[in-house]
């Protein structure tokens, strides 16, 4: 039976990203909440997901408010769960196959699940722009904990645990909005895609800033430019190929295929 996308279609991007990928030594993936749908995440943009629901909460909020620190507790028992549970999928599974091969110098990600360093790749090569769900600091000492330990206290009734050494605030080592980034992986990033031949992105609306100008660093360094994500970006003009399909089938096909023609 006819689709409205026939397979010759979704087997010429296919191939075409593959082609990209044989070509290049120094590939940068830059990734969003979108490679990790397919695990059982749900992203922002698209509708229907847990933080659909939910206004984000700002940084000088969570400093200020006594009530916006429980909202976030509050939420983290639904979404934390989802968190720790998911695994790696085929597309997260391909990018460690490129960096096996040699070929891939870093992912530089927007998301918080860990799920890029789960899947096996070498940890100095993955950027966390945005943090980490599975870690808990406190503001006052600094002292960093477990999320699973600090959560397994919200879920015996803490509606806002404090510090166990000090009593200060905790708070989950993800990057907030209001909240500066951090120094290092943005150093670290940048560094990636002014070195990169190829930046791939995977998943991303791109419309987060500052981490969606980051491709465009690359591209500006002489990096071709490769999107797959199933949205329109606002760099798809930008873009050397541009495959609105989902991660976790284009990928892992993409990857092997380049393996055969390489
Ligand atoms: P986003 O929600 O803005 O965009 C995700 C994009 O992925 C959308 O354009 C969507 O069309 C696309 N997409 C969804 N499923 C896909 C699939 N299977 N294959 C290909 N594309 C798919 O996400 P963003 O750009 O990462 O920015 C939002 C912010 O949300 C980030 O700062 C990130 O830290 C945070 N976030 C992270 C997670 C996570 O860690 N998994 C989940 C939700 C939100």
């Amino acid at each position: 039976m006819m689709s409205d996308k026939p397979d010759f279609d979704a087997g010429a991007d296919v191939v075409r990203l593959a082609d990209l990928i044989g070509k290049s030594r120094q590939i940068v993936a830059f990734t969003g909440a979108g490679i990790s749908t397919e695990s059982g995440i749900p992203d922002f943009r698209s509708p229907g997901g847990i933080w659909d629901r939910n206004q984000p909460i700002q940084f000088q909020d969570f400093l200020a408010d006594g009530e916006a620190r429980r909202e976030t507790w509050r939420r983290g028992l639904e979404t934390y769960p989802v968190v720790a549970a998911a695994q790696p999928n085929a597309a997260h599974l391909a990018l460690v196959e490129l960096e096996r091969r040699g070929q891939l110098t870093a992912v530089v990600t927007q998301n918080i699940d860990g799920l890029h360093h789960r899947a096996g790749h070498d940890p100095e090569r993955v950027v966390e722009l945005h943090g980490n769900a599975h870690g808990v600091r406190c503001l006052m000492c600094d002292m960093l904990s477990a999320r699973e330990a600090v959560h397994a206290r919200v879920v015996a009734g803490e509606p806002e645990p404090a510090c166990t050494d000090c009593g200060g605030i905790l708070k989950p080592t993800t990057i907030s909005f209001g909240e500066g980034m951090p120094r290092p992986a943005m150093v670290r990033a940048d560094r990636a895609m002014r070195q990169a031949d190829l930046v791939l992105v995977v998943g991303s609306s791109l419309v987060v800033y500052p981490a969606a100008g980051l491709p465009l660093i690359g591209v500006q360094s002489g990096a071709r430019l490769a999107i797959l994500n199933q949205a329109p970006t606002p760099l798809d003009d930008q873009a050397d190929l541009v495959i609105q399909g989902r991660a976790g089938e284009v990928l892992p096909a993409a990857v092997a295929r380049s393996a055969e023609l390489g």
